[in-house]
């Protein structure tokens, strides 16, 4: 090898660029593998890279450079389909490839840990035990038990949890079962523990069938669809459809879902239908299970990888289709850092790949429906339920004038009653969790502010707290107004745990079932509220949008809207798209089995334009009308935006490095981009430090992303940007 050889590493830094590193001491290079891990110094520290590329040129003088440590993979680590996904995703969202590259490892890859997964016993029994007669074990009761249960179970491996579930001891018995042969001990992989119920497709019906055909009639080649389907028509039947056609090609499918709280329903009606290896990725997971589903994901033994949004960068062997449920849903748009759009990113990723990729929604995002008005997204319908109950009506309540008590109207509690009586399942829907979002002195006026945030603190109840929802603060709720020193505090207005005490005083014979942030903190907290709510005894469920997404509760035939005035004067440009889709997403829940349900949403604007359009005539109607109006007034997806945020605990720095920022954007040639602001940010300050934002709008992506190449080498270099946190936000979802 000559001497003219250069590392270039990625290296989680903010700089927007890579290393180069010489070579470690009596190597040779030219075995070093592109997307393996490096370990190099970095500073005082040792850190682990990826090798992005080997080159005889360098920018950097020779006698700077450092060589690297070890390397640390003999094959590499990451595929080039990933590691081009990444470096067009850091490229495109103007993020340091190094940080980007880490989100394509699980923690223990990125602290340099072996790429090898972990192996745990399992055991099964074996020809003779099967055979074995227990009388054999009459003096060894504990072994009698044990051969019981392996004998008695459908499934065929056991693992230490099935054992410690039924036995305080158990290891020596059965010790000295694999000791007389009749029980085998064996080294696995440790995976999904398997289900051991099966399930088989239900009749589909011929939009179903229709759906699947398309779809795999063209199954290796490129093709985004849209799958738009009303709540409940069968869309996840669909994607099973098109996955079991995937697995019987030997390939895997790549299934996103928004919310960890839908992940074990999804995740077990796969494993019912199909009895293959699943690999489940979200932030739940312990460190090591994480690496085990990212490893047999990547060596092709999981068939299936189920994850929220980081799973999108999870390597796969034989890819064979990428679907993304709920594809409106914002959570696919990461909010710091690495501000990238799963659900785009995966378009980009099948196109990469050669695949298709199902996007599937009841309430599809503008931006969806535009592509396929477009011709760049087929669209597939599914316009029916699947029960025979139709879709519920949805009738408003008008609150103006009307008795209310804690939020409920009269109108609405006896409607509530009605259901009840019927011994069906009712669930109320409010965006706001704790009890009251205000605290106020009754005597002087004063209101419980966060000291950190434009914001007011929470009252929480169950434990007496203020809790701000915007930054970690909390107090212990005051006995006295701090200002005057009257006792006489009151709680204005509604959050989930007030509409939960309120509803135990009017309805004490039901249960109540509170479903938010608060509730569902315990680990297993959902699991076993969604149990609950599974036995279908007549119930109240009064939740967040932790309850309006993707559930199935088929006794639910009354919902509950309590306040649908939240999202209709928002300050943000999708307010509006947002309230449409969480209405129709949780009027969804109602009377989706073969009970008839109804749907009543409390306002105090019943005659609100697009409130009306949606409720009359659903939300493709109202969808029409949105993208009227984004196209009149050249919003996304008929512009492109790109928010410059800065915030600092001085107020004056943001608005200061946002005008230098203004002024360089204007010497980059800014010709066809709109420049608006700086201006304060909505909330103003929070979490201690003031925001300010700097919007850039286009009609075209490209001017946009060519002046932000050559701003960003610019504001790297302004003395105010080091006196500001600033991060930059490609389409971004939220302007707040
Ligand atoms: P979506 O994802 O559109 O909300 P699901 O796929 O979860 O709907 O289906 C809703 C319910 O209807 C599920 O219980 C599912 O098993 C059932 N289902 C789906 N397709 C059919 C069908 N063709 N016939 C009968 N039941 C079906
Ligand atoms: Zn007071
Ligand atoms: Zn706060």
């Amino acid at each position: 090898m000559s001497s003219a050889c250069y590392l270039q590493i990625a290296i989680a830094s903010p700089l927007r660029q890579h290393f180069d590193y010489l070579p470690p001491k009596g190597t040779n290079t030219t075995d070093f593998p592109i997307g393996s891990r490096i370990q190099v110094p970095f500073g005082r520290r040792t850190m682990t890279g990826i090798l992005l590329g080997i080159s005889d040129h360098s920018d950097v003088p020779t006698g700077k450079l450092r060589p690297a440590l070890k390397l640390l993979d003999s094959e590499p680590l990451l595929s080039p389909e990933i590691m081009s996904l990444l470096q067009w995703a850091s490229d495109y969202y103007h993020h340091p490839i190094g940080d980007a590259m880490q989100h394509a490892l699980p923690v223990l890859l990125r602290q340099g840990k072996a790429a090898s997964a972990r192996t745990e016993t399992v055991w099964r029994l074996s020809e003779a035990g099967r055979a074995a007669d227990l009388n054999e074990l009459k003096r060894a009761p504990k072994q009698a038990a044990l051969l019981q249960q392996l004998l008695g179970a459908p499934k065929a491996c056991f693992n230490k949890d099935d054992f410690n579930q039924q036995h305080s001891h158990w290891r020596a018995p059965l010790a000295a079962l694999v000791k007389r042969g009749w029980v085998d001990a064996v080294q696995q992989r440790g995976l999904l523990s398997q289900e051991t119920m099966t399930d088989s497709a239900p009749d589909l019906n011929d939009e179903q069938l229709a759906a699947i055909q398309t779809v795999s009639a063209d199954i290796d080649t490129f093709q985004s669809y849209l799958l738009d389907g009303v709540t409940g028509s069968g869309k996840t039947e669909v994607y099973l459809g098109i996955i079991q056609h995937v697995l019987s090609q030997g390939k895997q499918a790549l299934v996103l879902v928004p919310e960890i709280s839908l992940t074990p329903q999804t995740v077990s009606r796969f494993q019912r239908r199909f009895q293959v290896p699943i690999a489940v990725m979200h932030s739940g997971l312990g460190q090591s299970e994480r690496l085990d589903a990212w490893l047999a994901a990547r060596s092709g033994e999981a068939r299936i990888v189920i994850g929220t949004r980081s799973a999108l960068f999870t390597p796969m062997a034989k890819p064979g289709v990428i679907i993304i449920d709920e594809e409106h849903d914002n959570s696919f748009k990461q909010q710091k850092g690495f501000r990238y759009h799963a659900r785009d990113l995966a378009v980009l990723r099948a196109r990469k790949l050669n695949i298709p990729v199902i996007l599937g929604s009841a309430t599809p995002s503008l931006e969806s429906l535009v592509n396929v008005e477009q011709g760049r997204y087929q669209s597939l319908i599914l316009s029916r339920r699947t029960s025979k109950a139709t879709p519920p009506p949805i009738r408003t309540i008008d609150l103006r004038g009307q008795p209310i008590e804690s939020g409920l109207s009269r109108t609405l509690i006896e409607n509530i009653t009605d259901h009840l009586k019927r011994d069906e399942q009712v669930l109320l829907f409010l965006n706001r969790r704790g009890y009251a979002p205000t605290l106020c002195c009754h005597d002087c006026g004063w209101i419980a502010d966060c000291p950190r945030c434009d914001a007011k603190l929470t009252l929480h109840a169950a434990n007496q707290r203020l809790r701000c929802h915007h930054c970690t603060t909390e107090q212990s709720m005051p006995a006295n107004c701090p200002e005057c020193g009257s006792t006489e505090l009151r709680a204005l207005g509604q959050g989930t745990e007030r509409i939960e005490s309120t509803l135990e005083t009017l309805f004490p014979n039901t249960d109540i079932v509170r479903v938010d942030r608060d509730s569902t903190r315990r680990k297993d907290a959902m699991q076993t509220m969604l149990n609950k709510i599974h036995e279908g005894n007549k119930a109240i469920l009064v939740g967040t949008q932790m309850l309006a997404k993707g559930h199935d509760f088929p006794n639910v035939t009354l919902v509950g809207i309590l306040d649908a005035d939240q999202g209709l004067f928002g300050i943000d440009f999708r307010a509006s798209e947002s309230m449409a889709q969480q209405i129709i997403q949780v009027a969804g829940r109602a009377g989706r089995a073969d009970k008839p349900g109804q749907v009543l949403v409390q306002t105090y604007h019943p005659d609100h334009a697009l409130l009306q359009t949606l409720l009359q005539q659903g939300y493709p109607a109202f969808a029409k009308q949105a993208i009227q109006e984004r196209r009149d007034i050249e919003l996304p997806p008929y512009s492109s935006m790109v928010l410059l945020r800065a915030e600092a605990s001085q107020r004056a720095l943001p608005m200061a490095f946002l005008s230098k920022a203004y002024a360089a954007a204007i010497r980059c040639g800014s010709k066809g981009i709109e420049l608006l602001g700086p201006l304060p940010a909505p909330m103003e300050r929070r979490a201690g430090r003031y925001r300010a934002q700097l919007l850039l709008q286009a009609s075209e992506r490209k001017p946009l992303q060519l002046l932000l190449k050559k701003l960003l080498s610019e504001l790297d270099k302004l003395p105010e940007a080091r006196r500001v946190r600033w991060s930059i936000d490609v389409d971004p979802v939220d302007t707040l």
